[in-house]
Parts: C-alpha cells; sequence; structure tokens
C-alpha cells in the first residue's frame, strides 16, 4: 500500500469515538466494551476497512474489530463508519505484533488477514502475518476452535504461508488457489479492497482456513 503521511489523520484517530486508545485496559473486557455476549472477529490489517464495513452490516450479531497500524490509512475507515455507524465494529491503531498485550487468552473467535503485505525478502519473512511466529501469537489470543481465514493474489507469499502451517502445530480445513473459480467456497465471500484491485486485474486469489 502507498502510504502519504496525511496531515490531521493522527488527530482525527485520536479523537475518533470508534477507535479503542489504550487497549491494553480492555484486555479481557471487549465483550463489556461492545455491551453483549456476541462472538468477535478481527481482521488484521484492514487497511480501509472495506470487508469490515460490509461484515458489520451483514452480521449485526458478531462484533468486529480492525487492527491496522497507520493513521494515514485507518483514516479512511474512520471517514466511513462516521457517515454510517455501526455498532459493532470498532478500530485499533497499533501493530499486530502487541496483539497478546490487547486481547485475553482465547478472547477472539475469529481472525482474518486479507492481503497481508508480502516483505519478499527472506530476512523479513518473520514479518509477514501468516509466519509462524505470528500464528504463535494468535494461538494464545484465538479460542481453540476458532479458525483463521487467509486471503491474498500473492502466489508465492501463499506458498509461504502454506508451508508454515505444520511446523506451527495448524491445519488446513480449506485450501484454494482461486476462490473466484469456485462457486461453493465463494458464496457470501466479501471482497476486499485489495481483492477487487487484483481479481479484475486477473490474478487468481488464493485462501486457506486454518484451525488447530
Ligand atoms: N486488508 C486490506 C485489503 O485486503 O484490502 C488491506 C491490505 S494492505 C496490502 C495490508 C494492510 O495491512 C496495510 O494497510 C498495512 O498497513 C497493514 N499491516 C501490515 N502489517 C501490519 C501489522 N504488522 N500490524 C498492523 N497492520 C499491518
Amino acid at each position: 500500500m502507498r502510504l502519504r503521511n496525511i496531515p490531521g489523520a493522527d488527530a482525527v484517530i485520536e479523537n475518533s469515538p470508534y477507535v479503542i486508545k489504550e487497549a491494553e485496559k480492555t484486555r479481557g473486557l471487549w465483550k463489556e466494551l461492545f455491551g453483549n455476549d456476541h462472538p468477535i472477529h478481527v481482521e488484521i490489517g484492514m487497511g480501509k476497512g472495506r470487508f469490515l464495513m460490509t461484515m458489520a452490516e451483514q452480521n449485526p450479531d458478531i462484533n468486529y474489530i480492525g487492527i491496522e497500524r497507520y493513521t494515514s490509512v485507518l483514516l479512511r475507515a474512520v471517514q466511513k463508519i462516521e457517515e454510517k455507524p455501526l455498532p459493532n465494529l470498532v478500530f485499533l491503531c497499533i501493530e499486530a505484533a502487541d496483539i497478546e498485550l490487547v486481547f485475553g487468552e482465547q478472547e477472539i473467535d475469529k481472525i482474518y488477514l486479507n492481503f497481508s503485505d508480502p516483505w519478499p525478502k527472506d530476512r523479513h519473512a518473520q514479518r509477514r502475518l501468516p509466519s509462524a511466529r505470528f500464528l504463535a501469537r494468535f494461538d494464545h489470543v484465538l479460542k481453540k476452535e476458532g479458525d483463521l481465514e487467509f486471503k491474498t493474489d500473492n502466489r508465492g507469499l501463499f506458498d509461504f504461508a502454506v508451508s508454515e502451517l505444520e511446523p506451527a502445530g495448524w491445519k488446513a480445513r480449506v485450501i484454494t488457489y482461486d476462490l473466484h473459480a469456485d462457486k461453493e467456497l465463494c458464496r457470501g465471500n466479501v471482497m476486499t479492497e485489495y481483492e477487487e484491485k487484483f481479481s479484475a486485474k486477473g490474478n487468481p486469489i488464493c485462501k486457506y482456513i486454518i484451525y488447530r
């Protein structure tokens, strides 16, 4: 994602009620924050938030939390939710490596990774969100029976992600190398900004659903 430093973005994020600040204080208390017992689904690396906005609208009985580390990117999601408030969606402007500081053990029911940054250099492999290092973090915060779903058009990243599963103790429930060609798997698929852009160029979309 091309990043621009957008003047005023930090202040908008700081003042938005949709972005939870000092989220360490909400660790273990997310159900209280939403004021209900509904399942909690988290997208990590949410970008401008189209996927989450659609999911939250379609599924009012699920609480959604989006994680994005850059204010300049999160700004767009905040502007959208201010136009169309949703009671079951909030955002966190944090680095995903800190996820265990803001969620308690098994507090999350489902995790989504959509079009995660590929970090193509070998020496940066541990920064990839579907790496074994990140899966170990997700293992703590995701319920034992919870699934993690990952979509990307980057075949190299996807092959890496699949190769990380077994050593990290995860198993694939579903693997496809062309999601949009699979009617069954594609039913109810909500497109992300990146998915729309890259599938329009003819790139096949890879997806897995994993569990432990
Ligand atoms: N999920 C969106 C989509 O599919 O359209 C955005 C994809 S974009 C390629 C990846 C996003 O993840 C970027 O906005 C980036 O800033 C964010 N991101 C990448 N690594 C992250 C991390 N470690 N912590 C938080 N956000 C991260």
